[in-house]
């Protein structure tokens, strides 16, 4: 099949002994799926080869139990008896066609142990990289002897388990060849310390070493963090970076090249709206050795992918949130279906869920995790099984995806939403500072649906059960969503509820999302829901010129967003903007023109001057019409999804329409036995006496 102004992206390229079909490589990525759940990795991975991917890479593989990840569900390669859960993966990933990669790591003093209680390895003697109080300890030469043996000896089981290409990696600020590297985690006096060769003799020896013992078969992969992003203060790719590409040049048979750490690698759109935003920092790479280079960026768009293998830039279109968010990413392009592309809106739920260690989920693609437990393939649906007619209410993303999903398995779908454009929340929240790319999430799908014959939208048509019951037909699902509460219920009331005065200045997320303001400030926005929207509405408040003080009893601002690596930047951006911050406070009362606010540790109350208090507590799901339907009768289904049955987020909301559209017309039973469906210990085992 000819790719026509995309047919560069599809030629071959050899990677040291191997080959990969075109240009698209799946980088490594975590998944909260790993060495505890290895079956719906490699579905999940194999989905990604079927979508054309060339190289599918697993994540950080730990190579021994002094570098123990747990509690989070990355790989795990620390005896040979973890190779059979590898190469579920290898086998299912090969039999699409695709390459496997696996991402070996020692993480030193980003380990914390847990499980194994090993000693914590460094550089040097240092803290660990979280709050714990603990230490890692400096690595003696016979350390060093023991992580090279450790490495290379699960370099060989790697090649055992069926891999193609094997990682040295050094990036992210997780791993002991990059700490190595680095001046402020590196104060030894000895070869592995000083000069920046003696830094990187470490990485020098596990690349040589690796080589040595598998190259003959396997390709060898180096990813490194190229620049820190930390200024003077880091490695920067203009100066020590680039010496360490210069110096290793040719010694791995690929570079994968990024910026580090994790939050600047995985910026999301709110504080990085631009595709391809690393191109800067990695566009030296190439011009410094002759291996092919494989960067990475939110590369969704195939005509930037063209323009940076063009301008030399790149020999591989590096992805990981684009290929979770369509996995069928390449061969959208070399079939011409660029507009079926699922782009990635860069909100990292994706990261959520390995942060939280359970699989992976993702906004816009709702199978995302759910390969091997659902079955579910982000490209087919079954077919309908009768000639049913479906109505859907509620054109928010729960509404959208039912009835997309209903729509591509045959049903005729009837979509109607009260507002004037559809989109719902997404369209709400999209409006606001940074979330702009959100709106991603009801474009691609209006854009499959306004194409379809079978599907009737239609908008500025508020639906009551009357109006339901006229049009006939008799499968009804309500996507109806959810408010914002105006009266302080919220995580924080369980045990007193804050007096609202008759004479107070209210106002609720959906009243500054619809363009109400408050008339005047300073605002006082009380976020007791602690996710994301508080944080957002304060910068939009700010825009519109008002003062802000953003009370909240958690510790910190929008804690949720340590989950989605933002949490620094948004606390950080609020200061800047002059936010008045009041961490660790409950709303007491508000009146004309103030509110009381209390300490969550002392109980100790304090005055705040304010014309408006803008509240983000709970929402109240809205199940007007669906409590009247079920008092009406007579229809076949009635159901309700997306926040109007659970407020939750975005992706929740498109995870539940996605569902009740491929559960229509199901067994229930076996849609139950579905949520049983897991990966259990096997018991079988027995250990040697
Ligand atoms: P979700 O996140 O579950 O998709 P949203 O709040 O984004 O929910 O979307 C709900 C949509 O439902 C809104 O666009 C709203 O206008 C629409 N809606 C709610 N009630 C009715 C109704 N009775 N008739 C028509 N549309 C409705
Ligand atoms: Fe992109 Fe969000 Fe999906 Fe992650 S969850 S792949 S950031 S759309």
């Amino acid at each position: 099949m000819s790719a026509g102004p995309y047919s560069i992206l599809f030629e071959p390229v050899k990677i040291g002994p191997v080959t990969a079909r075109n240009r698209f490589y799946q980088v490594p990525h975590c998944n909260g799926m790993g060495h505890i759940r290895p079956r719906a990795e490699a579905a999940m991975r194999a989905m990604k080869a079927g979508g054309g991917w060339a190289v599918v890479a697993n994540q950080e593989t730990e190579i021994h139990p002094t570098s123990d990840l747990s509690p989070y569900a990355e790989g795990r390669l620390w005896d040979a008896r973890d190779v059979p859960a590898l190469r579920l993966m290898t086998d299912a990933v090969h039999e699409k066609g695709a390459l496997a990669a696996i991402e070996l790591v020692h993480n030193g003093n980003h380990a914390q142990n847990l499980l194994t209680r090993a000693p914590v390895l460094a550089p040097s003697d240092m803290a660990l990289d979280y709050a714990l109080p603990k230490q890692a300890r400096a690595m003696d030469k016979a350390d060093i002897r023991a992580l090279r043996r450790w490495h290379r000896d699960a370099a060989i089981r790697s090649r055992d388990a069926g891999f193609d290409i094997v990682y040295v990696y050094a990036g992210h600020a997780m791993t002991l060849a990059q700490h190595f590297m680095l001046p402020h985690m590196n104060d030894r006096t000895d070869e592995y310390g000083g000069s920046l060769e003696n830094r990187i003799r470490l990485t020098r020896e596990l690349l040589e070493e690796t080589r040595e013992a598998i190259g003959d078969t396997c390709a060898i992969a180096f990813r490194f963090a190229v620049d820190e992003m930390l200024g003077s203060d880091g490695m920067q790719a203009a100066e020590e970076g680039r010496a360490v590409v210069e110096m290793l040049a040719d010694l791995p048979d690929l570079w994968d090249v990024n910026v580090c750490d994790w939050p600047n690698d995985s910026i999301t759109t709110r504080f990085q709206p631009d595709d391809g935003y690393q191109t800067d920092y990695i566009r030296f790479v190439k011009q410094v050795t002759d291996k092919p280079v494989v960067g990475v960026g939110r590369l969704t768009s195939p005509d930037l992918m063209v323009s940076l293998i063009r301008k030399g830039v790149l020999d591989f279109i590096g992805a990981a949130r684009p290929s979770i968010a369509d996995p069928f990413l390449p061969k959208k392009i070399e079939e011409g279906r660029i507009d079926e592309i699922r782009e990635c809106i860069g909100c990292n739920i994706c990261v959520m869920a390995d942060s939280q260690g359970v699989p992976i989920r993702c906004t816009q693609n709702p199978t995302m995790g759910e390969e091997w437990r659902r079955g579910w393939h982000p490209e087919h649906i079954a077919p309908k099984g009768s000639e049913e007619a479906a109505l859907v209410i509620g054109a928010g993303p729960a509404g959208l995806e039912c009835a997309m999903q209903l729509a591509r398995r045959g049903y005729a779908v009837t979509l109607a939403d009260a507002a004037r454009e559809p989109g719902g929340r997404v369209l709400r929240e999209s409006g606001l500072p940074g979330l702009g790319a959100w709106r991603r999430v009801a474009e691609h799908r209006l854009a499959d649906l306004r194409q379809r014959a079978n599907v009737d939208l239609f908008t500025e048509s508020p639906m009551d059960a009357d109006a339901v019951l006229e049009t006939g037909i008799p499968n009804v699902f309500l996507a109806t969503g959810a408010t914002w509460r105006r009266d302080g219920v919220g995580r924080s009331t369980v045990r007193t509820l804050p007096t609202l005065s008759p004479d107070a200045r209210l106002c609720t997320p959906d009243d500054v999302m619809a363009g109400r303001m408050p008339s005047g400030g300073p605002v006082l926005l009380y976020d007791d829901d602690q996710g994301y929207l508080g944080g957002v509405l304060a910068e939009a408040l700010v825009q519109a010129g008002l003062p802000v003080i953003f009370v909240t009893p958690a510790s910190i601002v929008s804690p949720f967003t340590e989950l989605t690596l933002e949490q620094h930047r948004v606390q950080a951006r609020l200061i800047e903007l002059g936010v008045d911050i009041r961490c660790n406070r409950t709303l007491v009362s508000v009146d004309a023109t103030d509110a009381r606010i209390a300490c969550t540790y002392s109980e100790r109350e304090e005055n705040v001057a304010c014309a408006t208090a803008l509240l983000v507590t709970e929402r109240h799901r809205e199940t007007t019409l669906y409590d009247a339907l079920k008092g009406r009768g007579g229809l076949r289904h009635l159901g309700l999804i997306g926040d109007a049955a659970m407020p939750g987020l975005i992706a929740d909301a498109v995870y539940a329409g996605h569902m009740a559209a491929r559960n229509f017309e199901r067994d229930p039973s076996a849609v139950d036995a579905e949520w049983f469906r897991r990966e259990i210990v096997d018991l079988r085992e027995k250990m040697p006496a």
